[in-house]
């Protein structure tokens, strides 16, 4: 299978170039050429493990990779879950299931793509003998998750920049407390944006970027994208037969990454009846599903940091699609919402989409119901997910973190502190990091020193 550019300026590549592209260098984001069918094959889906209906799923797209080596790649990217289940399906209630995705290495669902990601990048490397030199700025999740995908791999460094106390202490443990020689946490003076526009002008730079083998770990990478559709499809084979069709996946979301994966396998013939899109206070997407005009707002820190986003970068995907896969006016869309700030797509139907928003005071409150309710604690992210349950439907909440990683909101939501110990032995281990400024020039001489290669 070959992946082509939203923006229709890069030629297609195969599954393994556009994976370690990442993003394409027209500005655009890789998606598949052709969508397969699934709808008149369901049923041999039925009862395979988490990891083999993940190589069943991704040998379809990753066509360029030997299957046994594919199946050993996939294989060993579930082994660090700590449920056998790898994503637990747990009833609620009547019609309310949770899908529980954090019970990988870092605790949050971005393990999903993240393990598999280190495993496809570190592949790479052995069989072009070659290294690799990963960047990344985080804001919390995405950077604990790819250094544990990546650590300790022969042949590849990886360095993230982060705002220096602006992410919470346990995830900065997850990223400064590895004690791996190829893992780099640069805590960088300065805000989130800083360390992004650091990290542009580092990549603009060709020369240097050439020779490091530097490759961008964000959220647009299209094996993210794609090994996230596994777990509807797995919650989905796991739902009662007669509840599948009626099912509304309920998803927490910032940059349009998860819910897009569960949108692209319905588009692939899984009969799932809905989504609904759960932001924070930061809603561009809440506001864009119900009033069809997408438009930059001010990124307010909530509760539900790891959604605390305003340009939801993954959301092209979704125009790609919505403006009948024509990569002229996904240009057309993307120069004026860089140009002006805002895009309203006339006549927007928001097909199977609903949306929902919930502030910090709702999300203190959710937390308390649920628990009194189900007996269940919900993380701050998942917690958005719970402001409106659709009774007309089989709703399926997408837990995307495990409340161990904010136990400040919780105890001040329920009084009780969760725990966890793959957090708890952190705190006995020494943080490590690298304080640099905010700027390409001392990152760049940084990595100089550290890369492979
Ligand atoms: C990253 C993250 C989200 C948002 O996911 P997107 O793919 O950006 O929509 C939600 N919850 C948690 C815990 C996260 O880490």
């Amino acid at each position: 299978m070959k992946f082509l550019s939203t923006r229709g300026q890069t030629p297609s590549l195969g599954f393994s170039d556009a994976v370690a592209t990442g993003l394409a260098p027209d500005g655009g984001l890789f998606l598949p050429e052709s969508l397969p069918d699934f709808s008149g094959q369901l049923g041999r889906f039925e009862r395979l493990s988490y990891a083999e209906l993940c190589f069943e799923f991704m040998r379809v797209f990753a066509t360029d990779i030997p299957p046994d080596t594919l199946r050993s790649l996939i294989a060993a990217s579930y082994t660090r879950f700590t449920d056998p289940a790898i994503a637990p399906l747990k009833p609620l209630g009547k019609n309310l299931y949770v899908l529980e995705l954090f019970h990988g290495p870092t605790l949050a669902f971005k393990d999903f793509a993240l393990q598999l990601l280190g495993h496809l990048y570190a592949h790479q490397c052995q069989v072009r003998r070659e290294t690799i030199n990963v960047l990344g700025a985080t804001s919390g999740d995405t950077g604990a998750a790819a250094i544990h995908g990546l650590i300790g791999r022969p042949g590849t460094a990886i360095f993230i920049l982060y705002p220096d106390g602006r992410v919470s202490p346990l995830q900065e443990r997850q990223m400064a407390c590895m004690g791996a020689d190829n893992v780099f946490a640069l805590a960088v003076d300065g805000t989130f944006d800083d360390a992004q526009s650091a990290l542009k002008e580092i990549f603009g730079d060709q020369a240097f970027r050439l020779r490091h083998r530097l490759s961008a770990v964000n959220s647009i990478n299209l094996a993210r994208v794609l090994a996230q559709c596994v777990y509807y499809f797995y919650a989905w084979l796991k739902l009662p037969a007669a509840e599948r069709s009626n099912v509304e996946f309920v998803v927490p979301t910032g940059n349009f990454g998860n819910v897009l994966a569960g949108w692209m396998l319905q588009q692939m013939g899984v009969p799932i009846r809905g989504f609904r899109i759960a932001t924070n206070q930061n809603d561009i997407l809440y506001r864009m599903f119900t009033t069809g005009e997408y438009r930059v707002g001010e990124v307010h820190p909530s509760l539900a940091p790891s959604m605390d986003i305003q340009v939801a970068s993954n959301f092209e995907r979704f125009i790609y699609y919505a403006v009948g896969r024509e990569p002229q006016k996904v240009r057309d869309v993307m120069q004026t919402f860089k140009a002006t700030g805002a895009y309203t797509f006339a006549n927007f139907d928001r097909g199977s989409f609903g949306a929902s928003r919930t502030t910090d005071a709702e999300i203190r409150d959710i937390i308390q119901r649920v628990y009194r309710e189900h007996g269940y604690v919900a993380d701050p992210h998942t917690a958005c997910g719970f402001k409106e349950i659709n009774p007309e439907r089989v709703s399926v909440i997408l837990a995307t973190a495990s409340p161990a990683k904010f136990p400040d909101t919780i105890r001040e939501a329920i009084g009780v502190e969760p725990t966890h110990p793959s957090l708890e032995a952190l705190k006995s281990r020494p943080i490590v990091k690298h304080r640099l400024k905010a700027d390409a020039a001392a990152i760049r001489e940084f990595i100089d020193r550290h890369a492979v290669g």
